[in-house]
Order: C-alpha cells, then sequence, then structure tokens
C-alpha cells in the first residue's frame, strides 16, 4: 500500500480525509415511525377523553392486540422492559441467585441486581449468540433459583434445552425478549415460553411506543399477581393488597405502539430485504460473516448483526467501526464488552470472564449496521463498499489509526 499515514485526497475514505459517504448520520436504531395520521387521531381522542393513564382503553386495546398476536393468555404493558423484568422476577419469587447470558443487554442483570438477587454469568453457544445450557448447568448451585434468559438478535434461545434443565434441576425459568417481538420457536411465537416473557417496546426496538413494555404469561394466577405489583398492589380506590412499584404504561405509549403494530407485517418485509441485500452485498469480504435467521421460523429481522474474523480480515472489528463511523455510518458493538465486564459485575466478579470464553470472543467481533425504513439497497451496497475498501488500504487504516489518540 502507498497511502501516507496523513489525510490523503487520494483515498475515498473518510477516515483519511474524504469526504464521509454519508453527509447525515445512519443511526443502528433508528425509530420507525407509523402512520402519523392515525397516531394524531388517536391523540386528539385520547386528550378528549382526558383519560391520560391507568389502565385505559388504549393501553387496554394494545394488550389485546399482543396477546392475540402472540397467541398467549395474558399481556401486561408496562413503562418499560427493564421495570417490567424486574417486576416479572419479583412476582415470579425468584430469590438467591439467577443464571443470566454475560451477552446481553446490562438490563437482564440489573432487573436482578437490582432487587439483591445474584446474577450469575453464563456463556453463549456461538452458533447462536444465546445462552448456552450445557455450559449453563455448572453454574448452578444451591442458592440458584431460575434461569434468565435472553433471545438475543430475536433469535430463539434453545427453548427445549432450558426447560428440560430447569425442570429437572427444579429452577424457575423466564425469558427477556426484547429483542424478540414477531419472532417464532419450533413456529411456536416467542411470548409463550418459560413462565413468563418480557417484551421492550423502547424507541430503538422493533416495535416502538417511545418507551414501554410488555410482560407476556399464560399463567393466570402470575399474571394478575404482576397486574397488581405494576400499579402499587391496588385492587380498588383505597385498597392496597400486594407490595408493588408504578410501572403503568401511560396511553401516549400505547397510542404509539399500537400504530406501530399496525405497521410491523411492512416492517419485518423491509428489515427481512435488507437483510438479504446486505447478504449479497458482503459475501465474498475476507472474514465477515453475516449473522443468519433461520428461514423456518418468523423473524423480525432488526438486527444485520456481522462477526469480524481479526486472523482473516485485514482489519479488526475496532478498526473497521472506526472507518464507518468517519463515514457516518454509527455502526454498533453491542453487547461489548459483555455484561460481566461492566459495574458493579466486573467489581463483584472480577473473574467471571474465565468461565466466559465464547462471550469474551464474540463480543470483540460483533458489528451491529443500520437497518430498518432509513436504509435502502442502494445505501446497504455503499456500506458495504465502505467496509471493502477499507479492507483494501487495511494498512493506511492502520497507519492513520496509530497516529490518532486512542478512543473506544
Ligand atoms: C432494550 C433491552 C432491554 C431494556 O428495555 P427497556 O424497555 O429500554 O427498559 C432489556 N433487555 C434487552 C436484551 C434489551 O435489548
Amino acid at each position: 500500500m502507498t497511502q501516507a499515514s496523513t489525510p490523503s485526497p487520494g483515498s475515498d475514505l473518510a477516515l483519511l480525509g474524504s469526504a464521509p459517504a454519508f453527509s447525515a448520520p445512519l443511526h443502528v436504531g433508528r425509530p420507525n415511525i407509523g402512520d402519523r395520521e392515525r397516531l394524531f387521531a388517536r391523540f386528539n381522542e385520547m386528550l378528549d377523553r382526558r383519560w391520560l393513564s391507568n389502565n385505559g382503553p388504549f393501553v387496554q386495546q394494545f394488550e389485546r392486540a399482543i396477546a392475540e398476536y402472540l397467541g398467549v393468555r395474558h399481556a401486561i404493558c408496562v413503562c418499560n422492559a427493564t421495570v417490567g423484568l424486574e417486576i416479572a422476577v419479583r412476582a415470579a419469587d425468584f430469590r438467591g441467585e439467577v443464571i443470566v447470558p454475560a451477552y446481553t443487554f446490562v438490563a437482564t442483570a440489573h432487573a436482578l441486581q437490582w432487587q439483591e438477587i445474584t446474577p450469575v454469568f453464563a456463556d453463549m453457544d456461538p452458533a447462536t449468540h444465546n445462552i448456552d445450557p450445557e455450559r449453563l448447568e455448572r453454574h448452578i448451585t444451591p442458592r440458584t433459583t431460575a434461569i434468565l434468559a435472553t433471545h438475543v438478535w430475536g433469535r430463539p434461545c434453545a427453548v427445549e434445552a432450558l426447560a428440560e434443565i430447569a425442570q429437572r434441576r427444579g429452577l424457575k425459568l423466564m425469558y427477556d425478549a426484547a429483542h424478540a417481538f414477531g419472532c417464532s420457536s419450533g413456529g411456536r411465537m416467542i411470548g409463550g415460553f418459560g413462565l413468563a416473557e418480557v417484551f421492550s417496546f423502547h424507541a430503538t426496538k422493533f416495535l416502538n411506543s417511545f418507551e414501554g413494555g410488555a410482560i407476556t404469561t399464560n399463567d393466570d394466577a402470575l399474571a394478575a399477581r404482576i397486574r397488581l405489583m405494576t400499579n402499587f398492589g391496588f385492587v380498588d380506590f383505597d385498597k392496597v393488597v400486594h407490595i408493588g412499584t408504578n410501572g403503568k404504561m401511560p396511553e401516549s405509549s400505547a397510542i404509539m405502539g399500537l400504530t406501530s403494530f399496525e405497521g410491523i407485517v411492512g416492517l419485518i418485509e423491509t428489515n427481512r430485504r435488507n437483510h438479504e441485500a446486505y447478504r449479497t452485498s458482503l459475501a465474498g469480504l475476507p472474514g465477515i460473516s453475516l449473522t443468519a435467521y433461520d428461514p423456518r421460523e418468523r423473524g423480525n429481522y432488526q438486527y444485520v448483526v456481522v462477526e469480524v474474523d481479526p486472523d482473516v480480515s485485514p482489519l479488526n472489528r475496532d478498526e473497521l467501526v472506526r472507518v464507518l463511523h468517519a463515514e457516518n455510518v454509527l455502526a454498533r458493538k453491542y453487547f461489548w464488552p459483555g455484561v460481566h465486564r461492566m459495574e458493579p459485575y466486573r467489581s463483584l466478579f472480577p473473574h467471571a470472564y474465565l468461565l466466559l470464553p465464547e462471550t469474551e470472543r464474540v463480543a470483540a467481533r460483533v458489528i451491529v449496521l443500520p437497518t430498518g425504513t432509513a436504509v435502502s439497497e442502494e445505501i446497504i451496497g455503499r456500506i458495504a463498499g465502505v467496509l471493502r475498501r477499507a479492507q483494501e488500504q487495511a494498512e493506511a487504516v492502520r497507519e492513520h489509526l496509530a497516529a490518532l489518540p486512542a478512543r473506544t
């Protein structure tokens, strides 16, 4: 390579001094907005009614729509998935130690630690990025009461193996389904597995209610307890029968959620097409592989997840992310560096990484790329083009990065 480490007009990479490939930033998780007219009509209806929260008609309608779509008996809307996890975990009486994946969003562990339940981190199956049922068993102690597993990227966990272990070892089982709205396992919609599943409708997620989430379950008694706990334990005016918190979803969120829900068929199609376009465009780039979704399952294709093999790709994951950011492609390194390396877990369990080799390896390789309605086949082609040119000019890129101050 002949490129100099100083900005070089001869290069077409923004990192090396050219204009960025995109004039405006392309974000991962850019919110999908549904039909505005329907949204505003519903807002007017809400304002006319002056029923803004406390199990309003839009929340009730949203809950019915979710339960029907997922084929579950109960869907309880909540203000966000983190509070939903806290409530569900407490309603199911988790205590002591609970086994969780280290490769997940930090809220999975926080929901436990927040109420003084100890998260115990288990390694992933590198083929699926989900908690590995076999490796999980070594973490079971006499204090273990439950497993809280995440369907990472919306790809279903090994639900049968996990149910078998839970049954055999006398553990409760619940799922963080924050990524998995619209996804199936063995043809059954996620939402009905384990004791309960918790979805996120955060603005950046596939189905968006500004902030929000839902707990789904087929257990009537658990659902009743969750409902009580979501609303301070109230059963009637002035009558509180249970410990509770305020986990209620407001009407404004249910309106956004319902409107977003009406658009999911089109959104899944857009995401699926984008995923296919990425597959075609990235094919042949050395050491770069796109995570696949099982075509026999239903999926929302919300995450475009690429793994960079540093032994094959001329540039490693971190170098490629720096290149992409310079081009205004704000790719993310989820879930780097792993929850076990975030506080307070890092200080509490400084040796956890020793039993998490696959999590450590994969967390250092993943790039999540933008998708959804903000990108098109043409844009995807340009993103792939950036990666290709970066690999071709690997030496110049590396030299340039070495001269810059360190950044993470
Ligand atoms: C987003 C997310 C959460 C938290 O959801 P909120 O609705 O933002 O509280 C929990 N777990 C996972 C895996 C997530 O991705």
